[in-house]
């Protein structure tokens, strides 16, 4: 495949938001480490405790999954969602 091609960037639109976060767990979370870890600002606290997911930004990483320490957020790829993919 082509450096050009790999370099790509793909959108795959398939439904509604792929990411659901569980925003009442949220407002326990005092350090909020899924918005540290995420390379593309997807995760945005709010001054109420909860997180907005801006799923539109999400790489797929799956960094804030790994970060979250009460599984609060739920990947429902592909069958659902809006998916961006390099290559
Ligand atoms: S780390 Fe998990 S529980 Fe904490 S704010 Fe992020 S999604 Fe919510």
């Amino acid at each position: 495949m082509s450096l050009l091609k790999r370099l790509g960037l793909n959108k795959y639109d398939v439904g509604s938001p792929h990411i659901q976060v569980n925003t009442e767990i949220c407002r326990t979370c005092r350090d909020k480490p899924c918005v540290s870890v995420c390379p593309a600002g997807t995760y945005d606290p709010q001054p109420d405790g909860t997180i907005v997911a801006h799923y539109e930004r999400c790489l797929e990483c799956g960094a804030a999954l790994v970060a979250c320490p009460y599984g609060a957020i739920t990947f429902k790829w592909p069958e659902q969602g809006v998916s961006y993919r390099y290559g």
